[in-house]
Formats: C-alpha cells, sequence, structure tokens
C-alpha cells in the first residue's frame, strides 16, 4: 500500500507532532525522586544503630561494598547483610568498615590475641 503523497508543510507538522508525543511519552516515565534505593538494599534500623553516639549521618539501608583486602590485595564483596550485622548486631562503630579479607581477618586476631598473651607474660613476670 501506498501512502498518499503529502505536503511538505503536512510532513513537517507530523514529524513535530510525532516528537511531541515522544517528549511526553518521556516526561511521563521520569524516574522516581530521591532516594532513589538500590533494588538490593537492605533496610538499617535506627534503633539498632542509636548506640552510635555520633553527629554524622547514620546509613537509610545498606548495599554490597567492593573492597580490597588491606593485607594479601584480594578483591573482596562487603554484602548488605554482613554491614547491617556488623553495625547493628556486633555494635561495630559507625565509621568503620571491612578492610581484610576473612582468612587475613582471622591471621590478624591471632596476631593480635598472641601479642596480648606475651604482653600478659611480660606483665606478671
Ligand atoms: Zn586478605
Amino acid at each position: 500500500m501506498d501512502a498518499p503523497r503529502k505536503s511538505g508543510r503536512q510532513r513537517r507538522e507530523e514529524i513535530r507532532e510525532k516528537r511531541r508525543q515522544r517528549a511526553l511519552a518521556q516526561a511521563a516515565q521520569t524516574p522516581p525522586p530521591l532516594p532513589r534505593r538500590p533494588p538490593d538494599a537492605v533496610e538499617a534500623d535506627p534503633a539498632e544503630l542509636a548506640h552510635n553516639n555520633t553527629y554524622g549521618l547514620l546509613p537509610l539501608y545498606y548495599v554490597d561494598k567492593a573492597f580490597t583486602c588491606r593485607d594479601c590485595g584480594s578483591e573482596e564483596l562487603w554484602t548488605a547483610k554482613q554491614q547491617k550485622w556488623w553495625y547493628e548486631v556486633a555494635k561495630g562503630n559507625i565509621n568503620s568498615t571491612a578492610v581484610r579479607c576473612r582468612a587475613c581477618r582471622r591471621r590478624e586476631q591471632a596476631r593480635r590475641a598472641e601479642a596480648r598473651r606475651i604482653h600478659q607474660e611480660g606483665l606478671e613476670r
């Protein structure tokens, strides 16, 4: 089927109308207003965070965080769930973040325990 011939003017008006419709459609689907939280975010519980006597801002939610292990340099992921546990259950300081992978954290804990033991022995001698 052949479309009937159109004048240049008609053509331009059609194009303009199409653009107008497209702009309207785009405006109708603007993203939701801020704050936009990622779909995998884990909700923070402000009551559990109250122990943090800070003037800084408390988190509204947690999202997985990528970091590099301070000791071995491996790429690690501190998950939103682990963060929630750390801040709200273990009552970790609100300004602290994960810096070591699991293996290096274990090694560091053992090293500290050993240093403490040696220190204690020195005091008792
Ligand atoms: Zn490591």
